[in-house]
């Protein structure tokens, strides 16, 4: 535990206790809290839910070390910057112990699988904090530009957590886009699903911490965070630039089209380019060279990021798009 000495705000580092390793080893969730002494809006922060999606866990510290030298103006920021420490320590997106995708295991379960209990554990947490906002910091390909996510739209019943989650994301400063695949056990679904607002930020690439995308991390939730009332940003909104060709309105998330051909990738277009429909982005060769398909898009839009791997197959996702 440590507790600042400003009188504004109490920040604690803490831990909840996840698992007894086989050597005995006590396995735990880091937790951060700044908490200033004007009640307000209750934001989460969430990191590394994937383990090998690290930038969040250095977006999160960078955002407090900003909050400590400039406190809130109310309200509370709590964080889970490393949601699995399991996967992080192996370099793999699941849990390794028992081979699970901790964000397709929400809610949660008390007697579930491993990854059940451990999402139970977050998710509880959470909810009884009765937040305002959560936010799931993510990384992409390689290449991939930044973004905001935002799940389906959950209907009526969820209707005022989406319209919040929406108006978030559109103080982001990124480009929204929104999922069109319903994802049931991830963790920003049942969020919503549970009346809490929540959008996934998107911070380019995995693996190591890319210092620019960690800058646009803290940017975009210092807007969301001024938005809200919590913290004065003295700088001035955060813009991500993209070019003036596209609208800056929520776009659809698009992994279409992809490969129909087993061969090698070579790529036409870059992400952050703004295609149209027909518009040449891939070819596909085989290992004569000679052309097997040219991947073309299905609609106007923008390239959000292409695959890391140059290995193409019948069905194989090449491209992620935003588009209109
Ligand atoms: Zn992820």
């Amino acid at each position: 535990m440590k507790t600042s000495k400003d009188q504004r705000q109490k920040v604690r580092y803490s831990f909840l206790k996840i698992l007894t390793g086989s050597d005995l080893s006590r396995r735990r969730l880091p937790f951060m809290a700044i908490e200033s002494v004007n009640p307000g809006p209750v934001v989460w922060l969430t990191g590394c839910i994937h383990g090998d999606e690290v930038t969040g866990i250095v977006t999160i510290q960078e955002v407090f070390k900003k909050i400590q030298k400039q406190p809130l103006r109310k309200g509370t920021l709590y964080a889970f910057p490393l949601m699995n420490p399991i996967g992080f320590e192996a370099g793999s997106r699941n849990i390794t112990i028992s081979r699970e995708d901790l964000n397709r295991s929400f809610p949660g379960s008390k007697n579930g699988s491993l990854a059940e209990r451990i999402a139970d554990k977050i998710f509880t947490t959470i909810e009884q904090t009765k937040p305002t906002l959560i936010l799931d910091l993510h990384n992409d390909w390689m290449k991939s530009i930044p973004y905001t996510v935002i799940d389906p739209d959950p209907g009526q019943a969820h209707k005022q957590a989406y319209d919040k989650a929406k108006a978030a994301a559109e103080k982001s400063g990124f480009l929204v886009i929104i999922e069109t695949e319903e994802i049931r056990r991830s963790f920003t679904y049942n969020l919503l699903a549970h009346n809490i607002p929540a959008l996934t930020i998107e911070l380019g690439e995995s693996y190591v911490v890319n210092e620019t995308n960690v800058q646009y991390g803290v940017k975009s939730i210092l807007n969301i965070l001024n938005y809200l009332e919590m913290f004065e940003n003295k700088d001035e909104p955060f813009i991500f630039e993209v070019p003036d060709k596209i609208k800056r309105k929520p776009l659809k998330f698009a992994s279409e089209p992809v490969s129909s051909a087993s061969g090698i990738i070579r790529f036409l277009a870059s992400p952050g380019d703004i295609v149209k429909k027909g518009h040449a982005v891939a070819k596909i060769y085989n290992t004569f060279g000679k052309l097997q398909d040219t991947v073309v898009c299905l609609h106007d839009g923008i390239i959000l990021g292409h695959s890391d791997s140059s290995v193409a197959y019948p069905g194989a996702p090449i491209m992620a798009f935003g588009v209109t």
